[in-house]
């Protein structure tokens, strides 16, 4: 029978053996493995024979999380990361070629963005489109394309990729289709749903949610035919072709390139993740609350949330999420000075990040989306008033009445 997301985290780790019939599985520090006969080391090695050889290539604690994101995101497996952009970088540096193609949203987190100038800079061609509709990515893909990446609500602006669409489109041409699901959290949406090839997590955000880990996770979806797949090199061509791409971002991501996830940072991600929907339902539900105030408010010019029914997206999202994100932004009418709103507020916290149990802050223009000038600003719809929130679990009422006194200290 087919769980429900929380109960399948919860009783994950006992589909295998728990040690000592711990009801919480235990964390594992070992960094190497021994054997009782060589042979046995051996066979480990050629993939005959499960088991760990050598900590970079993941440990007892990251396996049982990968397991764990591969349940969240109905996946046929998962290779757990160091971070977030590891997990990013990895899927671009082990399956693309100089000379290959990847189209991008141009909406899309800073730092995967500037990852990929890196990419141009080492030969592989980037175009970057507007994913909020299919035949613009369309138009952008050429005969040397592999890959479009997505993420699915964008940070900050909140618009949504026609991830349906561009999911036919990757389908119909035999491209790889990422996406990058920390925006929505397997909780939201399953990428799978649409035809993704390759799922991003970064658990660093809502999945762990306390803010004491990072990490990341690639999840292949088993829709992608890897044995037609030119990049994959011939040491990961053998056996069943549904686990290639897996292999081949393991072995170069973790083994080669060493982005490796910390056993101690897979048990607490491990640990967040099991009140993800329980901490999901109520950010979501406060996010919605908070951007329908706010929408109403005498110095705000414009909210920026998927679930307000005036958002260019609202519909794509109300058909395809379960609700509508924890993250709102928000932009000042002129002379309302975004710092000292921000400065004013007392319980919200000013933090770049997001995704946490605690509702934080952030003035992107001056902060996170700075580097990359006003032009790209612009183009992204980047506001300089604009300001992130990422909504948290607080009881509603004091979130609101923050908002309010803030407002009321700068009309004052
Ligand atoms: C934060 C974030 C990342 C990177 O994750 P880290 O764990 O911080 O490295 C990638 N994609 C999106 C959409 C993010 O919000």
């Amino acid at each position: 029978m087919k769980k429900g997301l929380t109960t399948a985290i919860l009783h994950a780790d006992r589909q295998a053996e728990i040690e000592h019939g711990a009801v919480h599985k235990p964390m594992h520090t070992a960094v190497a493995f021994g054997y009782r006969t060589a042979r046995e080391l051996a066979a480990v090695f050629q993939g005959e024979k499960a088991g760990h050889v050598y900590g970079r290539q993941g440990n007892p604690t990251s396996q049982a999380l990968e397991a764990k994101v591969s349940l969240m995101e109905d996946a046929v497996g998962t290779v757990s990361f160091g971070t977030g952009m590891a997990a990013v970088a990895a899927v671009f540096l082990t399956l693309l070629k100089r000379g290959d193609h990847v189209v991008s949203s141009k909406y899309l987190f800073g730092n995967t963005n500037s990852l990929l100038q890196t990419l141009e800079g080492i030969g592989v061609e980037v175009t970057l489109a507007d994913a909020t509709d299919a035949p613009q990515i369309e138009a952008a893909l050429k005969p040397n394309t592999r890959m479009v990446f997505v993420e699915t609500i964008a940070n900050p602006r909140t618009q949504v990729a026609d991830l349906e669409g561009i999911g036919a489109l990757c389908g119909a041409r035999g491209l790889v289709y990422v996406v990058d699901n920390t925006m929505t959290t397997p909780y939201l949406f399953r990428p799978k749903a649409v035809g993704a090839s390759l799922v991003v997590n970064s658990l660093t955000k809502a999945i762990c949610g306390h803010g004491d880990a990072l990490g990341g996770a690639v999840s292949d979806t088993g829709l992608f035919d890897w044995s037609a797949y030119p990049n994959i090199a011939a040491a990961y061509r053998k056996g069943n072709a549904a686990g290639w791409g897996l292999q081949q971002i393991r072995k170069k991501g973790l083994r080669d390139m060493g982005g490796t996830l910390s056993a101690e940072h897979a048990h607490r991600i491990a640990r967040g993740a099991e009140t993800l929907g329980l901490r999901m339902d109520r950010a979501c539900d406060n996010a919605m609350r908070l951007s329908q105030w706010l929408a109403a408010q005498p110095q705000v010019a414009a909210v920026h949330y998927p679930g307000l029914a005036g958002h260019a997206e609202h519909e794509r999202s109300a058909r395809l999420f379960k609700a509508f994100g924890a993250l709102l932004s928000f932009e000042l009418k002129d002379g309302v000075d975004c710092f000292a709103l921000l400065d004013a507020l007392e319980l919200v916290i000013k933090s770049s990040h997001l995704g946490d149990a605690r509702t934080l802050a952030i003035p992107v223009a001056h902060t996170i989306f700075w580097e990359m000038g006003p032009a790209q600003r612009k183009d992204m719809g980047i506001a300089d008033s604009l300001v992130r929130v990422s909504v948290g679990i607080e009881d509603y009422a004091d979130l609101q009445a923050d908002f309010e006194q803030a407002f009321a200290r700068l009309a004052g």
